[in-house]
């Protein structure tokens, strides 16, 4: 049913794992089990999508079905009384990777692809991940060879000095200097894997008055609160430092910018709705961009920069995204 042949890594959009001739059955609630079986019995499918009104609103498994029929009574029923109910459905241009995080989150082990017209197929959490196993971990591997490669390049000293040289002393997460490095990494890495990069920038809102009113050690509290906050809402895989001052960078990895987007909007709102100790409500402003394949740091970070400066005059607590 899904397609072996294209190369995949974890940004290759979902509609893709589906070859040209897989089959989808799809029936209607109201249809009696009976008609369902027999589409079981012809195809050998795994599950069947069942719609309401055009809708897809639950999946009819091959499990499913042999304990539905294990009483004979039941082939006349409408299917709807058998199916797994609710469903989240999927369009095809979502990438693998966020199809992946939202099987996890939701702990749903199927899923529906559509696109614009048609239901697609159904996916499995085993079969999409053993298909990602398999494709994704040689690109792993390499690039974990090549880390290694230059570790082996350093001495243990020289390694802890590294280590110091890249974390920032304050918060304990990343420093300019570990952000520089892995952005040249990156796009010397770009153009040869099928990779989104996008740079988050933020800002503390009216930092200098949290300063003023409570005092720097306070100031100082919120800096690690909220490093430790961010670092709660991104993916391990996100690279996440302090740019300087009350200023952080985020180096994401995303399939679309209506992704990113919402990414950065689920962060601002949880830092919104954070009780942070002492003075309670901090909010930020979020500055966006793209980076491209050959682009300096100094371009992306002055595009990021012109956003994070709208969100500020459009009111502050808000997200813009400045397109190359
Ligand atoms: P805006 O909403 O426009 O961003 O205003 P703001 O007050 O946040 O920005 P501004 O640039 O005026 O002030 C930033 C302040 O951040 C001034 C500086 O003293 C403070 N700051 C920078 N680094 C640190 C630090 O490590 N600890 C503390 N406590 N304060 C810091
Ligand atoms: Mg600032
Ligand atoms: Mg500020």
């Amino acid at each position: 049913m899904i397609s072996e042949i294209v190369a995949i890594t974890h940004t290759t959009p979902i509609g893709k794992v589906f070859d040209e001739n897989h089959i989808c059955g799809v029936f209607d609630s109201d249809v009696i089990l009976h008609k369902v079986l027999e589409f079981f019995v012809t195809y050998n499918v795994d599950a069947v999508i069942i719609m309401e009104k055009s809708y897809p609103v639950g999946i009819l498994t091959h499990k499913e079905m042999l304990r539905a029929i294990y009483n004979y009574d039941n082939t006349g029923l409408p299917v709807k009384e058998f199916m797994t109910a609710p469903l989240k459905t999927f369009d095809t241009s979502t990438s693998i990777a966020d199809v992946i995080d939202a099987m996890q989150e939701l702990s749903f082990d199927k899923i529906v692809v559509h696109n614009e017209k048609n239901i697609i197929g159904i996916i499995d959490k085993r079969h999409l991940l053993s298909l990602c196993y398999t494709h994704i971990t040689p690109l792993i591997k390499h690039e974990y060879n090549m880390v290694q490669s230059l570790m082996g390049l350093v001495g243990q000293d020289e390694h802890d000095l590294l280590k110091m040289a890249t974390t920032d002393t304050l918060t304990g997460i990343g420093n300019r200097r570990l952000f520089e490095e892995i952005f040249q990494a990156h796009q010397s890495l770009g153009d040869r894997y099928d990779v989104n990069l996008f740079l988050l920038l933020l800002d503390i809102d009216n930092f200098k008055s949290i300063n003023d009113t409570f005092g720097h050690n306070v100031g100082d509290s919120v800096l690690k609160e909220l490093a430790h906050l961010i670092t709660k809402s991104i993916r391990k895989s996100d690279i996440f430092v302090r740019w300087g001052g009350e200023e952080f960078a985020i180096l994401l990895r995303y399939s679309d910018p209506i992704a990113v987007m919402k990414i950065a909007d689920q962060i601002r709102k949880r830092i919104d709705q954070n009780s942070f100790e002492t003075i309670v409500h901090v909010t930020c402003s979020f500055g966006l961009t793209s980076i491209l394949p050959n682009d300096l740091m100094e371009d992306v970070f002055e595009r990021a920069d012109k956003a994070l400066y709208r969100a500020k005059a459009d009111g502050k607590n808000t997200v813009r995204m400045e397109i190359p």
